[in-house]
């Protein structure tokens, strides 16, 4: 013999209100985490301006290259050490 389950429809009613809306309040989410890597920073080349994610602000990188580059030809080992950390 086959009763119906009294709390069924409770149970079904929870289970709606548990999938619908109501957000667990201890995890925050994170909507911006595939930004993380494009973070404005101070440009490379000590012009003091901040570029929209790159080391460097457009054409700042190669104006810094050719600086060092005249700078390590006339012996300025600062320079030299400088243009090694860019890979240059
Ligand atoms: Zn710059």
């Amino acid at each position: 013999m086959k009763m119906p389950d009294p709390t069924a429809a409770l149970k079904e009613v929870m289970r709606e209100m548990a999938g619908k809306g109501t957000r667990k309040p201890g995890k925050p989410g994170k909507p911006r985490a595939r930004a993380a890597r494009a973070e404005p920073q101070k440009c490379g080349c000590g012009c003091g301006k901040m570029t929209k994610g790159g080391k460097f602000l457009p054409g700042h990188d190669s104006k810094l290259h050719s600086r060092l580059l005249k700078a390590a030809k006339e012996g300025d080992n600062a320079a030299k050490a400088e243009l090694r950390k860019h890979g240059w």
